[in-house]
């Protein structure tokens, strides 16, 4: 139980295991099933039930020393390791009684990269074949394991990850000496050549196995290095360009090891800068921004103090005020205060009814924020006094007035601080 407890805890600082996307289905002969579409997770699913992995490394012994580890070989911690079959077991054990649903499963490197993934390879395929393990399975690549390891772990696992950690090598290379690009992007080339070889067969043969049906996912840390937000979209950009790649997760720098100085100091983890990345991945995905749109040359790093979509709001007032009932679809999509649901909601209603601020609220609209930036035909009508939108107001006065308390404060001590008192 103490090896347990220390591989559990040597393993919590990986984040990109929180959701899949993935349902295996009850069969005759294996052990359970996994429910939920997209978004299984240790955390909560689509459906809002709370649904758990294990989360365990094989052993957290590992020749590598990245700086940014708290497993790396030089530091002091104590260490453990589990066998092939115990941890076989744990899983098994705890998905029987209904601890977890399923298994996210990450290792330190012993001796090369291929003798470590064996063991996991070996651990998965006999959850599989041995245990009838029906459950989810996420499982860590090795960076630099063979084409031959990932091939077959690729048959049994649902998911399959591997960090960049860093967008930029040269930064890569002076934190982790032992990794670089080639080891991590390679695999992760092979896994999706892997998934669509396996979908040409599924066309063919319809029993084929499936080979990693959850896709990829990969992580890149946030506030190590000196790469600024600009370089870290752009990589997630190219990422979601490979058809595999379902995720790209950004976990903030935490300073787990004692003094380094290769790293900066920070008091706290950059969390809020890790929720403007999450929120700007948002807006890649969903909302069809570009990311030059989001961050470019003259602005390389997020706002800290409005969201992404209300920055870029700011920066383009002349796109400003769109018409809710005329405008196409992906203009709605750019007002601030408006999300995926309620613009499908408004195009599929205005072809029933001219939509007015009352529909608008009703359909979840964040009216605070959008007024200033839409007409709607009768703003005026369910409001006081008229609505002064964006180009009216112009964006540096609107600005402030969109700014929580907290944050108008935040901005006034820093303000505060900054007060230059040098003497004539
Ligand atoms: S290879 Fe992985 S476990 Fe080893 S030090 Fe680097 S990040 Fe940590």
């Amino acid at each position: 139980m103490e090896r347990l407890r220390i591989l559990a805890e040597s393993a919590k600082y990986d984040v990109s295991c929180s959701s899949s996307g993935t349902v295996r289905k009850g069969k005759d002969g294996m052990v359970g099933n996994t429910v939920g579409g997209m978004g299984i997770c240790h955390s909560f699913a689509d459906d809002g039930r709370c649904i758990s992995l294990l989360k365990v490394m094989l052993t957290n012994y590992c020749k590598y020393d990245c700086a940014y580890c708290i497993n790396r070989r030089s530091n002091d911690i104590p260490r453990a390791t589990l066998s092939v079959s115990e941890l076989e077991e744990i899983v098994m054990e705890f998905y029987r009684r209904n601890y977890i649903e399923g298994l996210f499963l990450s290792s330190g490197v012993v001796r090369n990269p291929d003798y470590t993934m064996e063991r996991l390879v070996a651990i998965v395929r006999d959850l599989r074949t041995v245990h009838r393990f029906n459950g989810y399975i996420h499982l860590k690549t090795i960076p630099g394991a063979s084409r031959e390891m990932l091939q077959e772990a690729g048959r049994y696992a649902d998911r399959m990850s591997i960090n960049i950690e860093i967008p930029k090598e040269e930064s890569l290379k002076l934190l982790a000496p032992e990794k670089d690009h080639q080891s991590v992007f390679l695999p992760m080339q092979q896994i999706q050549q892997g998934v669509l070889e396996n979908k040409e067969d599924r066309k063919k043969f319809r029993h084929a196995p499936r080979f990693v049906p959850a896709g990829q996912s990969t992580q890149m840390i946030v506030g190590a290095t000196k790469e600024s937000d600009l370089d870290i979209l752009r990589m997630s950009n190219m990422m979601y360009q490979q058809p595999t790649i379902r995720r790209v997760y950004y976990s903030g720098y935490v300073s787990v090891n004692t003094y380094d100085p290769r790293l900066p100091v920070l008091k706290q983890p950059p969390l809020v800068r890790e929720n403007r990345l999450y929120q700007a991945d948002w807006l890649m995905r969903f909302y069809h921004f570009n990311v030059d749109e989001i961050v470019d040359d003259q602005h390389t790093h997020l706002d800290l103090e409005v969201d992404p979509k209300l920055g870029w709001a700011l920066r383009h007032p002349e796109f400003f005020p769109v018409d809710i009932n005329s405008a196409p679809y992906e203009h709605i999509l750019r007002v601030p205060g408006i999300g995926v649901k309620s613009a499908v909601l408004i195009v599929k209603s205005r072809r029933f009814n001219r939509i007015t601020s009352f529909h608008l609220k009703k359909m979840g609209v964040v009216m605070k924020k959008a007024k200033y930036f839409i007409t709607c035909g009768e703003l005026t009508s369910s409001f006081s006094q008229p609505i002064i939108g964006i180009n009216e107001l112009h964006p540096e006065r609107l600005r402030p007035m969109l700014l929580s308390k907290a944050q108008q404060k935040r901005a006034a001590e820093e303000q505060q601080l900054s007060l230059d008192f040098q003497e004539e």
